[in-house]
């Protein structure tokens, strides 16, 4: 033991699970902690205290919580301080349940309460107590500066949080609580802000970005219009939109401003059949959506749009499959991100009686993803010989990498970096998820 490197009493290692808001929780985590004199670690074995910032989106959430706990069984008997917390969203669904199944754990941080991490994980340590946060806040209003330690070229920003919808599948009404918006304001001067400290291009973000309304200063085409004329960043992107939200007002704002404003669209449909669609309680029908399409097309001939899809929904017949399969011939769709239907806790799919048999589910999802394959090569295609200006992110053995407005990453050769600068490149190769090229 003599030589070996000791933790860092203040060390701090997070591991991140689940979507860009956890990706960004963590960010603000560590941001936090290193204002309390803690020092983000990138291993757990450099460090005093584990955070595991979970996720309940995919299955056995629990399950994934308690194996990594174990994994860090052999460092707290050689750390007896070590100490080992669970955020995100299993620890808000399972709360102080956390501490009886996994007794390793000392405490649970709930999707509201990171921004008194600091305090709990003091007290922890103080009292040798252990602890449970994970109240949602209804009361206050949802104020929070973004915290980047060292914001690269592109950053996250969110504007919204939680969701009113209830799809029948989700758990994020369950783990993120209620949906509040930032004042419009408040979103203008984080992104401002960020450009000051170099920041080029910004996504926008939320579980439902176009419900936002921000009390009495607008809707979500106002904040988009807002950010893009009061401050310098230059591009602009958002995610996640829902579809019964997407109006017209929306691709107006897009279309005058989109010297900023990219023109991917992330528009999930989780189903071509509008039968599942309302056992889903999405909100809109598959007519309604092929009508949000066309509208976003009519609008924004350049549009490239990219969906959510679930396979295997309870009661899916094959019928109702192949509606989805065939939305994909009616709707070109660059990128799919498609998933077998799994139940989660809370919510009222998971009590459905006519769940689809595993197997099915996953011939199906084969299927979906074979049949978009072929078509996104296709897709892909139609980008050579295209000129196409990409924001330079990275520099690495003399080739760039960036992306395009469309979200196309594009490679290309260079004596320079450009890191930061929109350069101008013609795509000579083009694969569904990545083009190469070189700078006209
Ligand atoms: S809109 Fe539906 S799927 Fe999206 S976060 Fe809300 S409840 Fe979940």
């Amino acid at each position: 033991m003599e030589n070996e490197a000791q933790p860092e009493l203040k060390g701090v290692y997070i591991s991140t699970y689940g979507c860009q808001m956890n990706v960004n929780d963590t960010e603000r985590m560590y941001s936090l902690l290193e204002m309390d004199n803690y020092t983000p670690v990138t291993s757990a074995d450099q460090a005093r205290t584990i955070i595991i910032n979970s996720c309940s989106v995919r299955e056995k959430p629990v399950h994934k919580v308690r194996s990594e706990v174990g994994r860090y069984r052999k460092l707290k008997d050689q750390y007896p301080d070590l100490k080992i917390g669970v955020a995100g969203c299993v620890a808000q669904q399972e709360k102080a349940k956390l501490l009886k199944d996994i007794p390793m754990l000392d405490f649970v941080i709930g999707t509201d309460n990171i921004d008194e991490l600091p305090k709990v994980l003091n007290e922890v340590k103080s009292e040798n107590e252990k602890k449970v946060q994970a109240k949602f806040d209804h009361q206050s209003a949802y104020s929070v500066e973004t915290l980047i330690r060292n914001p690269g070229i592109a950053s996250f920003v969110n504007i919204a949080k939680g969701c009113d919808n209830f799809c029948t599948f989700c758990v994020v009404p369950f783990t993120r609580g209620r949906e509040r918006s930032r004042t419009l304001q408040e979103v203008v001067a984080d992104v401002q802000k960020l450009t000051e400290r170099g920041v080029k291009e910004v996504t926008l973000l939320g579980q439902n970005v176009n419900s936002y309304l921000s009390s009495c200063e607008g809707n979500f085409a106002h904040l988009l219009k807002a950010v893009s004329e009061q401050t310098d960043i230059e591009r602009i992107r958002y995610t996640t939109s829902h579809p019964k939200d997407f109006n017209e007002e929306l691709v107006d704002v897009m279309n005058s401003h989109n010297a900023k404003v990219c023109e991917y669209i992330h528009l999930p449909v989780q189903s071509g059949n509008t039968e599942i669609l309302a056992r889903m309680n999405r909100g809109y029908s598959r007519e309604d959506y092929l009508k949000k399409v066309d509208m976003i097309f009519k609008g924004l001939p350049n549009a490239v749009l990219s969906t959510d899809i679930i396979v295997g929904f309870p009661g899916e017949t094959e019928a109702a499959f192949e509606d989805t399969l065939s939305l994909l011939d009616e709707v070109r769709y660059e990128t799919i991100y498609a998933f077998k239907y799994s139940p989660r806790p809370f919510t009222k799919a998971a009590r459905f009686t006519d769940q689809v048999p595993e197997q099915v589910k996953k011939d199906r999802l084969q299927r979906l993803f074979d049949k978009h394959n072929a078509l996104a090569f296709d897709y892909a295609k139609d980008y050579e010989n295209k000129v196409l200006e990409i924001l330079v992110e990275e520099f690495n053995d003399g080739v760039c990498r960036g992306r395009s407005t469309q979200n196309k990453v594009v490679h290309f050769k260079s004596d320079l970096p450009h890191i930061g600068e929109k350069v101008m490149v013609k795509i000579n190769t083009a694969f569904p998820q990545t083009l190469r090229g070189e700078k006209v």
